[in-house]
């Protein structure tokens, strides 16, 4: 039985997507995919709010997120850690043969501007890594404090992941300043995983040129270079950018602000049935996320359980990431899910609670 998604990624497709997905094939160096392309980029720019370049690639983001330290880093990489989606990416630019530091945060703890001006004013590092949104606790790090603080030092290059945020509020690259920002799109974007976009600023570009060892396949200036064209290096996953197409035309039929502000109000409604049902929350108040929550299971619900008996019920349930699987749960509202779908969900787990 196909289960509805309510864990933060993959989220659930919409049948108008997957539809899309079906369109029927063109070569990517005919003329079909360059107006494709360039009207997805179009789209694309609208929506982050960037006159820059914005790039698509055939992987899912950690690929573009090893390719922008290979491209992006010369000296040394600070790479902040608050879970572990960002803690991996500390691995990944050791991986890659960078000089990196990590500057932790505890699980459930924000990454502050405090945290970032301290490590760079030590002027060891040219670039940072920071994931805007950590999916695995449920923490949004205040992004524009953060931006005021980096604008302190302009020698720094930042790498920016927004997988699980973009589009699910507003995040203006060019007015925050963001040089390499990017983002998959099987969470916010609500598509099938395959695809991730990032930008790049001319900055960034003109540091990938004096960087060795980029590589090919993540190579940034390969990227550039093809983008002339309104194209890619290699083959790229043509389906999904169909899809991809279809999505942004659908998030600006429902409105920029109509997005974000349902996403406020799905927060809104969870936390609200967090405090009724005697949960507690993971992250503290001004740093939970507007797309997914995770929760405290402080009554100690045997979460195992209910996430097999969610699974009979044909409900997709994540019981906590990680370290912090069954002390945490996690409810995912990002994506196209609406007040509908989540009633729906809470009605049965509310059900469910009551005979575990
Ligand atoms: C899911 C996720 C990733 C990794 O994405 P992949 O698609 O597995 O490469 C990176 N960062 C964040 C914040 C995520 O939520």
């Amino acid at each position: 039985m196909a289960k509805k998604l309510f864990i933060p990624g993959p989220v659930e497709v919409h049948p108008e997507i997957l539809q899309a997905m079906a369109t029927p094939m063109i070569g990517h160096r005919m003329k079909e995919y360059a107006l494709l392309h360039g009207a997805v980029k179009e789209k694309l720019k609208k929506l982050l709010f960037t006159e820059g370049k914005v790039f698509l690639s055939t992987s899912s983001a950690f690929g573009v997120m090893e390719g922008a330290v290979r491209n992006l880093v010369a000296t040394r990489c600070a790479n902040f850690c608050n879970g572990a989606f960002s803690n991996k990416w500390h691995d990944v630019t050791k991986r890659c043969g960078k000089e990196a530091d990590a500057f932790k945060a505890e699980w459930g703890k924000p990454i502050t501007p405090e945290m970032v001006d301290e490590a760079l004013a030590t002027g060891k590092y040219d670039a940072i890594t920071l994931v805007h949104n950590e999916t695995s606790t449920g923490v949004m790090s205040p992004l524009a404090e953060i931006a005021e603080v980096l604008k302190k030092y302009p020698e720094v290059i930042s790498i920016v992941d927004t997988v699980s945020s973009m589009s699910a509020l507003k995040i203006p690259v060019d007015e925050l300043g963001i040089d390499c920002c990017l983002f998959g799109v099987q969470k916010a974007f609500a598509l099938p995983p395959g695809l991730a976009v990032f930008t790049a600023s001319e900055r960034a570009l003109e540091k990938a040129k004096t960087i060795e060892g980029r590589g090919y396949y993540f190579d940034f200036l390969e990227f550039d270079a093809a983008d002339a064209k309104d194209n890619t290096p290699s083959t790229p996953c043509i389906s999904q950018i169909f899809a991809l197409d279809k999505q942004l035309d659908r998030m600006f039929a429902e409105g920029l602000d109509n997005r974000w502000a349902r996403h406020k109000q799905l927060a809104g409604r969870v936390a609200q049935w967090l405090e009724k049902n005697g949960y507690g929350f993971f992250p503290e108040a001004p740093y939970r996320s507007v797309a997914l929550t995770c929760a405290v299971n402080s009554k100690g619900t045997d979460l195992a359980t209910l996430k097999k008996q969610l699974g009979e019920r044909g409900y997709a349930f994540d019981d906590g990431y990680g370290k912090i699987k069954g002390q945490t749960f996690r409810i995912a509202h990002m994506g196209d899910t609406q007040m509908a779908d989540l009633e729906e969900f809470l009605a049965v787990v509310d059900e469910l609670l009551a005979g575990l």
